[in-house]
């Protein structure tokens, strides 16, 4: 595409809608990109109480819908592509490759979020993403109640999926593999609805025996029909350019170059206090950044 735009948001989840009702209010006319379904993150999660404005909780899917109806309200879109590549032109603007199409923009601003830390489980990739999953949506698509789940991990995460899918009927165990970390409120609520928690062990080794046989250490093996691995994000920065990176001291990939015209919001900056309402700001602030820097 030859036209020059003002903004491209990469991903459209809490924090690139949040830009992108902001610039699209500003008379900026965003151009919003995402690759799956608008909404993000949000979407998993089971019940989202710490957002002001719903004193009775509301379900994360909900939430992130108003979120969507919000933008379309304000005369927004989202546009489904995925980016593979952003770079940083000679005239200090930004080419943004998607699968089928360039665009150039003066700003842009990288909202894609986290993606699930895969774990090093013998078996896993033999068993296939049928069995093992990282992704409770696709989890849920593929699976009905009362199959028994077997969740690894001991966060906050694996608890709200826990809940979640024990609401639906499924017969859940937790597995972690060290302390379990998740808020006492959600440990409480995994206890009154007989969810079995066990801490202390690791997966050593998956086998697809028509059920699924999980061998782990120190414990006997545990039978299960699927596997939701829950074992911590990590910020999803691949569709930078490498002259588009800084890197930590320690020489790992870490945030975006301070560059004017690029903008990282949401989880993918959040480091581990990632929350809906965090995301949000941090894209306020990112469409606040472009706007004043499209103003110049
Ligand atoms: C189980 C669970 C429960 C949670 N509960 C709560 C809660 O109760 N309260 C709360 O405040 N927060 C909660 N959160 C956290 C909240 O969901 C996140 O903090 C929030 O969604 C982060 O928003 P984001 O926009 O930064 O990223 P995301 O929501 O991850 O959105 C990123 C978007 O970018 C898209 N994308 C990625 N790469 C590309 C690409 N290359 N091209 C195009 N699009 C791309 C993705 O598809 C995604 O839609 C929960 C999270 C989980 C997993």
């Amino acid at each position: 595409m030859d036209e020059m735009l003002s903004v491209v948001i990469v991903g459209a989840g809490p924090a690139g809608i949040a830009a992108a009702i902001y610039l699209q209010r500003g008379g900026f006319d965003p151009l919003l990109l995402e690759k799956g379904v608008p909404g993000g993150l949000l979407r998993h999660a089971n019940n989202v109480e710490n957002y002001p404005g719903f004193p009775r909780g509301i379900s994360g899917t909900r939430l992130a819908e108003l979120f969507v109806e919000h933008l379309w309200a304000m005369g927004g879109s989202v546009k489904n592509a995925t980016v593979k590549c952003i770079s940083r032109c000679e005239d200090g603007t930004f080419a943004v490759s998607t699968l089928d199409e360039e665009y150039r923009t003066k700003t842009v601003i990288i909202a894609t979020g986290t993606r699930a830390k895969l774990v090093d489980i013998r078996g896993a990739q033999a068993v296939g993403d049928h069995r093992a999953f990282y992704d409770i949506l696709e989890l849920l698509d593929m699976t009905r109640p009362p199959e028994k789940i077997l969740i690894y991990g001991g966060g906050d995460a694996a608890f709200d999926y826990g809940l979640n899918l024990d609401r639906r009927g499924y017969d859940v165990t937790i597995l972690c593999r060290s302390r379990i970390k998740c808020l006492p409120l959600l440990r409480e609520r995994a206890e009154h609805a007989r969810i079995r928690a066990i801490e202390g062990h690791s997966i050593t080794r998956v086998m697809d025996e028509g059920r699924l046989r999980v061998e782990t250490d120190g414990m006997g093996p545990i039978e299960t029909d699927r596997l939701l691995i829950a074992c911590g994000r990590e910020p999803r920065l691949d569709i930078l350019a490498s002259s588009l990176i800084a890197l930590s001291s320690t020489g790992e990939r870490t945030h975006a170059a301070d560059m004017p015209g690029l903008y990282l919001a949401g989880d993918i900056v959040a480091d581990r206090r990632r929350q809906a309402g965090i995301a949000i700001g941090s894209g306020l602030n990112a469409a606040m950044l472009a706007e004043q820097y499209l103003r110049k």
